[in-house]
């Protein structure tokens, strides 16, 4: 019942309590091994890429 059920949108790892941030340019949970990496940053992109394509479709 707890309302930690979140997931990392980079490794998609699920976050716990206090070892996670907000990505302010997706809005989405980033865990701290993370924040701060390429990986990070690429991942954004994509996404990024993928809200302006307009190419959500759920499927990865
Ligand atoms: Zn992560």
């Amino acid at each position: 019942m707890d309302e930690f059920d979140k997931i990392c949108f980079v490794c998609k790892n699920k976050i716990t309590e206090n070892n996670w941030q907000l990505n302010s340019e997706v809005n989405l949970p980033v865990c701290n091994q993370c924040k701060d990496t390429a990986k990070e940053q690429k991942t954004v992109e994509e996404y990024l890429d993928e809200l302006a394509d307009g190419l959500v479709c759920g499927c990865i």
